[in-house]
């Protein structure tokens, strides 16, 4: 693995196993940030793309369904999967184009975020630092369009390279083919809607950090960041420094309360909706969108409808922050999702808004 990405070579990442590693029943617990229970009836770890290759020619297998598993961060487990859970283990990382107007980087899929984001900070090709401390996997990264603090994965996108799940090829994707959208991306749509959830296996993701860097500091808490630091012209290692900062006082760390982060996308609705809203409920947290659409704050909606901080079973609405689903210790998949319809039904009842989960409920 080039971890000091001083050269422009071939990542040497591990030789791929001769053969697959398979688990039988193997716990899914420490493999979910919610900690939720669940057995996979055979976990393989995929650590190449010849690996994804003798997993298609398994007899046992080849033909069962898959479920992609990366950090774990973003899927809800209401119970066993049936599915053959493929845990993704690709490595590498390098520079793979330093041209006049960016830094071109590959990361493998099992390489965690968070690491790439600090990584490529070091090696002095700044521009991921809003997305600091976003759990998971670099591979999941493009799945949802990662986003925060003013950023988003597709503005840092060059492609991705994944395999096909059942023939087993490999394709590359530019941003327009993942068609990116708020949380969204084509591998998060069905097969029905032209979408490939569930149909390919991300191996690769390479990031494009423009040059020269801009700051991205148009979000709320940096401004506040900012005026109370009197730092007027923040570089890359301080936002960096800001966003963990921020991110640590809002939200609970999964390695010690287990949770999703973000249950619930934040609503669009029309501005004439939005008025509407407003007119009973002139508090109402919302952001315009370019389209002239506007962005309901979730954790608003949620908070209005007094769900912070109540529980069902040890499923609970953490205190500080609605938008976030926790478990106190011992909550089962069942739990999470009676109590996110609980949530669903009475945001619909008082504002008449269907709230979507952001998290994949398997
Ligand atoms: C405390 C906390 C804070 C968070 N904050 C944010 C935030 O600010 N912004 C944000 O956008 N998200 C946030 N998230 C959600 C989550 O971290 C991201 O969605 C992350 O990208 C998920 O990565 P993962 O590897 O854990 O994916 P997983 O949870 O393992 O998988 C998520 C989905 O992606 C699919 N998938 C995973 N890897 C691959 C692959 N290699 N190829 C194909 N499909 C794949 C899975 O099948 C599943 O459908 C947060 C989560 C937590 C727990």
């Amino acid at each position: 693995m080039d971890t000091t990405g001083s050269g422009l070579g071939r990542a040497s990442a591990p030789a791929p196993a001769p053969t697959l590693a398979i688990e039988r029943d193997a716990s899914l617990g420490e493999l979910n940030s919610f900690r939720l229970p669940a057995t996979a009836r055979l976990l393989v770890r995929v650590r190449s793309e010849a690996d994804v290759r003798r997993l298609l020619a398994d007899p046992e297998c080849g033909r069962a369904s898959k479920l992609v598993l990366g950090g774990g961060s973003n899927l809800v487990f209401s119970r066993d999967p049936r599915a053959v859970v493929l845990r993704v283990e690709v490595k590498g990382r390098r520079l793979v184009a330093e041209r006049p107007d960016a830094w071109v980087v590959e990361v493998g899929a099992g390489e965690t975020w968070h690491e790439i984001v600090a990584w490529t900070l070091d090696q002095g090709w700044p521009g991921l630092e809003n997305l600091a401390l976003i759990p998971g996997t670099a591979g999941a990264a493009p799945v949802q369009n990662i986003g925060a603090y003013g950023l988003e994965l597709k503005d840092r996108f060059e492609s991705l390279d994944a395999v096909d799940l059942v023939t087993g090829r490999t394709v590359t994707l530019d941003a327009r083919a993942c068609a990116f959208g708020y949380r969204d991306s084509v591998f998060k749509r069905a097969a029905l809607d032209g979408g490939l959830a569930g149909k390919s296996l991300i191996t690769r993701v390479r990031l494009r950090l423009p040059r020269p860097w801009q700051p991205v500091l148009g979000y709320l808490d940096l401004e506040r960041k900012m005026a109370e630091t009197g730092e007027a012209a923040p570089d890359a290692r301080t936002i960096f420094d800001w966003v963990c900062a921020i991110r640590r006082a809002k939200l609970p760390d999964p390695a010690r309360i287990g949770n999703a982060g973000s249950f619930f996308k934040n609503p669009v609705v029309s501005a004439e909706q939005c008025r509407d809203i407003i007119g009973r409920d002139p508090e109402i947290v919302h952001y315009p969108m370019p389209d002239g659409r506007m962005k309901l704050a979730a954790g608003w909606l949620i908070d209005a409808c007094g769900w912070k901080g109540k529980s069902v079973g040890r499923a609970a609405v953490y205190e500080r922050q609605a938008l976030v689903l926790v478990n106190r210790g011992g909550a089962t998949g069942a739990e999470v999702v009676t109590l996110a319809r609980a949530i669903q039904e009475s945001v619909y009842g008082r504002f008449g808004i269907r709230l979507e989960p952001e998290p994949v409920i398997v």
